[in-house]
C-alpha cells in the first residue's frame, strides 16, 4: 500500500535540502549583518620595488556575532546571488572614499595612499553606475585620483560596449581600474586594449610557485611585457617570501602585495 508521496520520498536528497537552507539562512544573516552593522573593511598593504607602502585594498570582512570574522570567499558568491552585492559594494565605496578623506586630513605619507575597491560585474552593470561612484567620493570629500577600482575578466563577458562607456566615464573624474586575477580568466587580448585600464594584477597562482616552476615564471614574464607594451603598471599578488619579491622585482615589477609585506588588517 505504497502511496506515490511515499515513493516521491525516495528521489528526495536530504543533502540537498540541507544546502539550499543553509544558503537562506546565510542569506538572512547577511542582510542582518548590512543593517546592524557586522561588516569591516579591512585593508591589505601594497607595497613599490623599495618595499614603501603606496596603498592599501580594501578587503570586506563579517564580523559575525557567533562565527567570529568570515572571510568574503564564504559570503560574496550568495551577496551576489541574492542582489544584495548591490547594498554591499554601495556600503564598500562609501567607507572606502570616508578612509581616503580621513588619510588626506591625517597628513603625511598616508595622504598620498590609493585605496583599491573590488566591484563586482552586477554593480558595474548597473544603470547608475558612474552617479553612484561620483556621489561616493565627492559626498565623502575623497579625491577620486586615489580611488582604484578593481574588476575580474569576467566582466568582459556582458556588453562590453555598455562597459567601456562606463569606465570611460570614471576614468575621465580620475578613477584608476585595474584588472584582478589576471591569467585566470577570459580576457581576449583585443578587448584589453581598449579598456582603460591602469594595472594588471598578477594571480596569486602565478607567484606560488614562480621559483620553482618555469611555466609560472614564464607566464609573469608575459604579462609584464604585456602590460609593458599596453603601459600598465603590474602589481603580483599573493607575495608570501622574500625570494618571490626579489624574483618579480628583477622581472620589472613595479607593485607587489602579500602576506610578505602584510597580511589584511582593520584599517
Ligand atoms: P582578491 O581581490 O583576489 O583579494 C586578494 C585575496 O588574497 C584576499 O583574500 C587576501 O587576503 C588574499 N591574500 C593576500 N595576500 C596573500 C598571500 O600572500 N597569500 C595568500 N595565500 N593569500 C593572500 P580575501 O580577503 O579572503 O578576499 C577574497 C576575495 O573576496 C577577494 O579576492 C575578492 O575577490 C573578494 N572580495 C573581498 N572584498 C570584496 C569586496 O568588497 N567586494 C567584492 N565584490 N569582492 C570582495
Ligand atoms: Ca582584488
Ligand atoms: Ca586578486
Ligand atoms: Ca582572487
Amino acid at each position: 500500500s505504497k502511496s506515490a508521496g511515499r515513493n516521491a520520498v525516495r528521489f528526495f536528497d536530504p543533502a540537498m535540502q540541507a544546502a539550499v537552507v543553509a544558503r537562506a539562512t546565510l542569506q538572512r544573516d547577511l542582510r542582518h549583518a548590512l543593517r546592524d552593522g557586522e561588516l569591516r573593511l579591512f585593508g591589505q598593504p601594497v607595497v613599490d620595488a623599495r618595499a614603501q607602502v603606496v596603498g592599501q585594498e580594501a578587503l570586506l570582512r563579517w564580523q559575525h556575532p557567533l562565527r567570529g570574522m568570515v572571510s568574503p570567499a564564504d559570503f560574496i558568491p550568495v551577496a551576489e546571488q541574492s542582489g544584495l552585492i548591490l547594498p554591499m559594494g554601495q556600503w564598500v565605496l562609501r567607507q572606502a572614499c570616508a578612509q581616503l578623506a580621513a588619510w588626506a586630513r591625517a597628513g603625511g605619507e598616508r595622504a598620498q595612499w590609493s585605496l583599491a575597491v573590488n566591484l563586482s560585474p552586477r554593480q558595474l552593470r548597473q544603470p547608475d553606475f558612474v552617479d553612484t561612484v561620483q556621489a561616493a567620493w565627492r559626498e565623502a570629500g575623497a579625491d577620486p585620483r586615489r580611488l582604484k577600482l578593481e574588476l575580474t575578466e569576467s566582466l568582459l563577458l556582458h556588453d562590453i560596449e555598455d562597459t567601456i562607456t562606463k569606465m570611460e566615464a570614471l576614468a575621465a573624474q580620475g578613477i584608476q581600474f585595474a584588472l584582478d586575477d589576471f591569467g585566470t580568466g577570459y580576457s581576449s587580448l583585443a578587448y584589453l586594449k581598449r579598456l582603460p585600464l591602469a594595472q594588471l594584477k598578477i594571480d596569486r597562482s602565478f607567484v606560488r610557485d614562480l621559483l620553482e616552476d618555469p611555466n609560472d615564471a614564464a607566464i609573469a614574464r608575459t604579462i609584464l611585457q604585456l602590460a609593458k607594451s599596453l603601459e600598465m603598471e603590474v602589481v603580483a599578488e599573493g607575495v608570501e617570501t622574500a625570494a618571490q619579491f626579489e624574483a618579480l622585482r628583477e622581472m620589472g615589477c613595479h607593485l607587489f602585495q602579500g602576506y610578505h609585506f602584510g597580511r589584511p588588517a582593520a584599517l
